[in-house]
């Protein structure tokens, strides 16, 4: 008998895992995967780590999860600064003074740059930005919104820029200093090692099966334990009785070149509508790597149907909207309890799943 048994075995479920472990308290956890991590897996090809559900840079602001990330592994010093590649066109990422100076060649101080967006956002200012394209214009105007923004959005989420939520623009710094740091995050890097080696030092001492599918084995895996920690998806667990929640999937081309080097940099995005991929990741650049091959990911991205792999929720108002009918269904559950980001159908990064998942426990200790 368990006390806990842990659907998936993703950051969530491995947090989880290792606090219920720590204060004595019998776990399982049945990941329907080959392997452990959920999507911040990380798998060695030719010495690097690949990252193999997409890129993955830690960062937070939040101290206590931070130190409680690093007594898992040691964090390098890398700093994301992705390239976004329009046509033969190539800028710094996120939108700073770099980007501009490259983008305007009358433009080299702050107030040069700041005039000019002015004057490129205020034939179009809207008082309160109601979907993404407004809420971008109003940022940082029309040009980068139609380089740096349309094209890479719209291949995203498979939405028009009309049609989508303005927070997830407000993801993305607007700097008026040289500065290329993707986040304003306090602390950020990369394990050393990969991810992985985290997500197993977190699942010491517990039992997992992998290759488990628990939807496949429900009547007796629940008979094996008193309470359940679900971080698949909310509307599969309630077999879709509400209808589909919308997701968007990720397909990922991996290549091993017989390189040093591709292309000088971790991320590159692609933000024009015709390449087929949103970008390119050269993973050996995320811990500086001097290995003689070098392995790139294409990432595309694509509406999620029954069946697929769901990796974003659309927190639009209609999916939060049905989101909450499942919720409320949750909420009446006594000893089911739903996490993470597919669990709680939220955009989570990974600092905010963990915090999550501390938060999490510590109502059940207390
Ligand atoms: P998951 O990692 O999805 O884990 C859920 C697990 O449950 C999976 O292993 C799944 O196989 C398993 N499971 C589901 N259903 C079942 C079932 N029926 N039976 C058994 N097992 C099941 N965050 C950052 O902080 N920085 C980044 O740079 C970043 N980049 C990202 C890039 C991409 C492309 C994506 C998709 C996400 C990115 N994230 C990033 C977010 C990050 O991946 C998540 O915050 C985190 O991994 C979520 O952890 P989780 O445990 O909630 O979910
Ligand atoms: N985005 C963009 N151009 C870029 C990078 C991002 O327009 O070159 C937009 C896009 O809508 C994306 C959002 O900003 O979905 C958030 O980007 P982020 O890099 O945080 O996305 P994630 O890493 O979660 O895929």
């Amino acid at each position: 008998m368990f006390d806990y048994l842990i659907v998936g075995s993703g950051l969530y479920g491995a947090v989880c895992a290792r606090e219920f472990t720590k204060k004595g308290k019998k776990c399982l956890v049945v990941e329907k995967r080959s392997h452990i991590g959920g999507n911040v897996y990380t798998e060695e090809i030719e010495g690097i780590n690949v990252h193999k559900y997409g890129a993955h840079i830690f960062h937070t602001s939040n101290k206590e999860i931070w130190k409680y990330v690093n007594e898992y592994a040691e964090f390098n010093n890398y700093i994301n600064s992705p390239v976004a590649r329009y046509q033969n066109e190539l800028y710094n990422l996120p939108f700073n003074m770099n980007t501009f100076t490259k983008l305007w060649n009358d433009v080299f101080t702050p107030k040069d740059a700041e005039e000019r967006i002015e004057q490129e956002r205020k034939q179009y200012y809207v008082e309160n930005p109601k979907n993404l394209e407004e809420q971008a214009i109003n940022l940082v105007g029309k040009t980068i919104f139609e380089k740096l923004i349309k094209g890479y959005t719209e291949k995203q989420w498979g939405k028009t820029c009309k049609e989508l939520p303005s927070f997830i623009i407000k993801r993305l710094p607007v700097r008026f200093t040289f500065d290329n740091n993707y986040f304003n995050d306090k602390y950020q890097g990369i394990p050393e090692g990969g991810y992985t080696k985290i997500i197993e030092k977190l699942l010491e001492g517990c039992e997992v099966k992998l290759n488990c599918d628990y939807f496949e084995h429900k009547e007796e895996l629940d008979k094996l334990a008193k309470k359940i920690i679900f971080t698949g998806a909310i509307d599969k667990y309630y077999n879709y009785c509400f209808g589909e929640l919308e997701y968007r999937s990720v397909r990922f081309e991996t290549e091993v070149l017989d390189i040093p080097n591709y292309q000088g940099n971790a991320v590159v995005n692609y933000t024009d509508r015709k390449t087929p991929y949103t970008r390119i990741i050269e993973h050996k650049h995320f811990e500086f790597g001097k290995q003689p091959k070098t392995v790139i990911s294409k990432e595309y991205s694509s509406t999620w149907k029954l069946g697929d792999e769901p990796y974003y929720p659309v927190n639009d108002e209609k999916n939060n909207a049905l989101y909450l009918k499942y919720k409320g269904l949750a909420d009446e559950e006594k000893n089911v309890f739903f996490g993470g980001r597919l669990g709680q159908y939220k955009y989570y990064d990974m600092h905010m799943v963990i915090a999550s998942a501390l938060e999490f426990v510590n109502s059940q200790l207390n």
